[in-house]
């Protein structure tokens, strides 16, 4: 059985096309399937199309979700509850064809990969700025962790049982899924493809969060900036030792010269800024391990059409 796991948040307009397109290529495919759906906290119609949707076909299992958690929480519900042999997941906007399936499914089935994952082919349709900070983000973190995350990779990806089960086992609450991806491993084939528009609604995403999305990514896969800290003092000690050498040997050949307040104000608000910069770094690791340590569960389900459903995890 082919799982299909579709984070929806406020979907309303492109749910209806998803399923219909999506049905019609997994009808093609001569294994099972199931439809699993997951409502993030919607404010939109969304719950009442899924409901009669799972009225209508018995492939359709939705899971409804008491708030909004995010996408990575909607994930996470669908790893947890999927029950194929074979897992996908997918958006709901139709940015992720429903046509590749086949072929990934093809792959898969030959049996040298553990994993097809997608990647888009090119950025084009994307503001030239955030390009930029996404080949940077991508640079960096390959750099400084060891989750391999390659440029343009998307979430839609189709993964053998034996993957789900690693990702399953993951049960960090800072969830990064291309860096848990990345980091669990297995052979997994990267297929490129053309980036679509989404057919309708828009982007849950701004500038902002996909930054912090970054910065996200980035601390749960990465010790690299806590390190910065110790750099920034090890370097500014070396530097206050010339200094202070440089002033020793100034006072003995001139004697004491008139020293300004101008430059000392400069030293204090650079050496305090650097403090406050490597403190936040730190309080970004704290926080996370604050939260960490709470175990506070990922999501919490509401309603579900679906049996045995963990509805707390
Ligand atoms: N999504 C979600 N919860 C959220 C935000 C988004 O489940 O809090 C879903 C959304 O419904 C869609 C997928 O995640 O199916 C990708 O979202 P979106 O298309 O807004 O992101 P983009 O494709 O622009 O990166
Ligand atoms: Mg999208």
């Amino acid at each position: 059985m082919i799982t299909l796991i579709v984070p929806c948040y406020n979907e309303q307009e492109s749910l209806p096309i998803f399923y219909k397109e999506v049905t019609a290529v997994v009808q093609k495919i001569k294994s099972d399937y199931e439809l699993l759906f997951i409502n993030d906290g919607s404010r939109d119609d969304t719950l009442t199309i899924l409901r009669s949707l799972a009225k209508k076909d018995s492939h359709v299992t939705y899971l409804s979700f008491s708030r909004n958690f995010g996408k990575e929480a909607a994930m996470y519900a669908g790893f947890c509850n999927a029950r194929g042999e074979y897992v996908a997941v997918m958006d709901a906007d139709m940015q992720d064809p429903p046509s590749l399936l086949p072929k990934m499914l093809e792959i898969l089935e030959s049996g040298e990969y553990d994993s097809v994952a997608t990647r888009r082919a090119d950025r084009k349709g994307e503001p030239p700025i955030r390009s930029w900070f996404a080949r940077k983000f991508y640079h960096i973190i390959n750099k400084i962790s060891d989750a391999d995350i390659v440029d343009g990779a998307r979430d839609f990806r189709l993964m053998k049982r034996e993957m789900v089960d690693a990702i399953v086992s993951m049960s960090e609450y800072n969830r990064f899924s291309k860096g848990i991806f990345g980091w669990i491993g297995f052979r997994t084939y990267w297929l490129p493809y053309e980036n679509v528009e989404r057919v309708a609604g828009e982007t849950k995403w701004n500038f902002w969060k996909l930054f912090k999305y970054a910065i996200d990514g980035i601390i749960n896969f990465s010790q690299a900036p806590l390190s910065i800290a110790s750099w920034f003092g090890i370097f500014m000690t070396f530097c206050s030792f010339l200094l202070l050498f440089g002033i020793v040997i100034r006072k003995a050949m001139f004697g004491d010269p008139v020293a300004g307040w101008a430059s000392t104000v400069c030293v204090i608000i650079f050496i305090g800024g650097i403090q406050l910069f490597c403190l936040g770094i730190m309080g970004q690791y704290i926080a996370k391990t604050y939260l960490e340590t709470k175990h506070r569960p990922h999501f919490i389900i509401s309603e579900t059409n679906g049996e045995d459903v963990k509805k707390v995890k």
